[in-house]
């Protein structure tokens, strides 16, 4: 399902895309501002992460970071959430970061 948007599918909901990882706004927001941070390439959960995606994940917290000020919420505050299998809560499987707000947009 989150394939799809990386290609291109859903281009309405994209913030941010670039060869590693795509950015796109939560379609079910549980936060003001809720966005979701995936890795391009189809990786189930951080169970199946490999030695070589450690740049990867650098990435995906440098992607977070840049969202957080784009969309002025760097300095009051988010969270940053990865749900890994069932009993956390992960209902797609491709490895996605939530980026949540922590209290309301402030301008
Ligand atoms: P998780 O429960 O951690 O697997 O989170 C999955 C998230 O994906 C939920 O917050 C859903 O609202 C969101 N979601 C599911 N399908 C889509 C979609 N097509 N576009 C954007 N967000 C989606």
């Amino acid at each position: 399902m989150f394939c799809n948007i990386v290609n291109g599918g859903e281009p309405e909901r994209v913030l941010y895309q670039d060869d590693l990882v795509t950015a796109f706004w939560d379609s079910h927001p549980s936060a003001i501002t809720h966005i979701l941070i995936i890795s391009n390439r189809h990786i189930e959960s951080l169970n199946e992460l490999q030695p070589g995606d450690i740049s990867l994940c650098g990435h995906l917290f440098t992607v977070a970071k840049k969202m957080a000020y784009a969309e002025n919420i760097a300095d009051y505050g988010y969270q940053l959430m990865i749900n890994t299998g069932y009993d956390a809560g992960q209902t797609v499987f491709h490895l996605h970061m939530h980026l949540r707000n922590m209290a309301p947009k402030k301008n």
